[in-house]
């Protein structure tokens, strides 16, 4: 005979039938006061198929539930993956209103001010932003002093943005917007968008043309492509949510 699944009795004056809960912690079975145990035992037994499929169904959907969550956000403990490669996180909230970034050598560093309270996810995406802005356009300007002078092609400015639809733009007057979440992909993935945008600056669309200048300057542009396909929603989803 097959054996019963564990589960929690539970008795009750004011039950009038046997009921079966399916809750995240097991099964619990609730019977009304004086109700002999072989009824309760055969009734489990009834329905004991259906209550593990139940179970490990709900199971799942609230591992699935914390996993999103652990994705979503980088919480204490978590990483952030700096050009690309996961670099552990160490949150330390302190008194007053603080917050700092720095890298040091076991990881990334914040500052935050404890009464951040529930608002930390917030904090943390905006100190994470603000670092970002201040760290990336050194990178961005090695790429455009590689590939600006093979064709003459200089941004007048450079922006570092929250663009949580694209990856860079290149406005008329050669004005480039980069998407600050290119800090934390792989540099061949920035130099991609940065080549990308400078070749809008001859190019105002994507034609072969324009496409053709873009192998020119990187023969493997549609691998960089490729990786913010993959993996371009995910580092919006975990690093720039939309907070209510
Ligand atoms: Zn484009």
């Amino acid at each position: 005979m097959h054996r019963l699944p564990p589960y929690r009795l539970r008795r009750s004056a004011r039950a009038k039938y046997l009921r079966l809960l399916i809750r995240p912690e097991g099964i619990e079975v609730v019977a009304p006061d004086g109700l002999p145990e072989s009824t309760v035992l055969a009734f489990v037994r009834q329905h004991s198929g259906w209550a593990q499929a139940k179970l490990a169904e709900l199971q799942a959907r609230l591992a699935k539930l914390r996993q999103g969550q652990a994705e979503r956000f980088p919480a204490e403990g978590g990483s952030v993956p700096l050009e690309g490669r996961e670099t552990p996180l160490f949150i330390e909230e302190t008194g007053g209103s603080r917050i700092r970034v720095s890298l040091e050598d076991r990881g990334l560093r914040l500052i935050l001010p404890r009464a951040c309270g529930a608002e930390r996810d917030r904090y943390v995406r905006d100190a994470l932003f603000g670092w970002m802005k201040r760290r990336l356009p050194g990178r961005v300007a090695e790429c455009v002093q590689r590939h600006g002078p093979q064709h003459g092609l200089y941004p007048r400015q450079l922006r570092i943005k929250s663009m949580r639809t694209r990856w860079g733009s290149c406005g008329p007057a050669n004005d480039v917007n980069l998407n600050w979440l290119l800090g934390l992909a792989p540099p061949s993935v920035l130099e991609y968008v940065v080549v990308h945008e400078l070749c809008h600056i001859r190019h105002r669309n994507h034609s072969r043309d324009f496409w053709e200048l873009v192998s020119a300057h990187l023969p493997d542009w549609r691998q960089e492509r490729q990786w913010l396909k993959t993996h371009g929603g995910g580092l919006i989803q975990r690093f720039d949510p939309v907070f209510p």
